[in-house]
């Protein structure tokens, strides 16, 4: 890893707790993570009805918040929406192309890069996830997978903006929540990072393959975030499940902070 990139760890606690629930976690949260290194990142991402209250609770100068979702238009008819215009006051953050939000709410590669230019243009920093499915790595189509996602969610984004984007590489098939998920071997990982700069030089230079931020998401526990985060190229974890227990997510930062004292 290069000294400019930070470490980002984020959580993404989907579709669970309500706002009273989350602010438990949060204050527990800020109570036992105390220092967190100048380069390292924690970025909570609840659901949308906590946003507003924990924006007022968070330390912001430790803390992030993230949106899972959002519309990509800024305003208008659009019911049951929320714009980023709406929630950039309560966010710094915002997820993009969850495979989730693919797979279960038919997002397209065109509306994905859609939401990646809306955070850009609303001063939000966008979290891309990218990642092939269990069919596609079984036909050697994760590359072309890979690439044409990658393509999609960074349709608007000039070389100007590049920098500002986060790209996460979770594969499907990793995912917990997913029927017969398996984690992902470093080797993969590894590999798929790999592809993922290759595309990011092609496109826009090799100094900015070099610098773009990329995380690995998909089963993540206690247990193996060191390993992950020893992984080259890998500058952080997002994590689903293993999220949702404070113990957990504040033993993951825990190894994430010795991971950086090491370096
Ligand atoms: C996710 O859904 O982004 C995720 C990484 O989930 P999990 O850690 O539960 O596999």
């Amino acid at each position: 890893m290069t000294s400019a990139r930070k470490t980002y760890i984020i959580a993404n606690w989907k579709m669970n707790f309500t706002p009273g629930e989350a602010s438990l976690y949060l204050h527990r949260l800020q109570d036992r993570i105390d220092h967190i290194p100048r380069d390292m990142q924690i970025i909570l991402a609840p659901s949308v009805i906590s946003l507003q209250s924990l924006s007022l609770q968070i330390n912001r100068r430790q803390f992030k918040l993230a949106a899972q979702n959002f519309n990509q238009n800024d305003y208008g008819a659009y019911t049951g929406e929320v714009s980023v215009t709406q929630l950039r006051g309560f966010v710094d953050y915002a997820i993009c192309g969850h495979s989730e939000r693919r797979y279960k709410f038919h997002e397209t590669d065109k509306e994905i890069g859609e939401k990646v230019a809306a955070a850009i243009r609303n001063g939000l920093t966008p979290i891309l996830c990218i990642g092939e499915t269990a069919i596609e790595r079984r036909n050697h189509e994760t590359a072309s997978s890979i690439y044409s996602q990658l393509a999609g969610g960074l349709h608007y984004v000039s070389e100007e903006d590049i920098s500002k984007v986060i790209i996460a590489y979770e594969p499907v098939w990793a995912i917990s929540s997913n029927k017969g998920a398996r984690p992902a071997n470093p080797g993969d990982i590894k590999e798929a990072s790999d592809l993922i700069r290759k595309h990011i030089s092609k496109i826009y230079g090799k100094d900015t393959a070099e610098e773009i931020s990329i995380l690995y998401g998909g089963s993540v526990n206690k247990d193996t975030a060191g390993g992950y985060l020893s992984i080259p190229g890998i500058d952080g974890l997002l994590i689903g499940n293993a999220s949702l227990i404070a113990d957990s997510f504040c033993a993951i930062v825990e190894t994430a902070k010795g991971k950086i004292n090491e370096r």
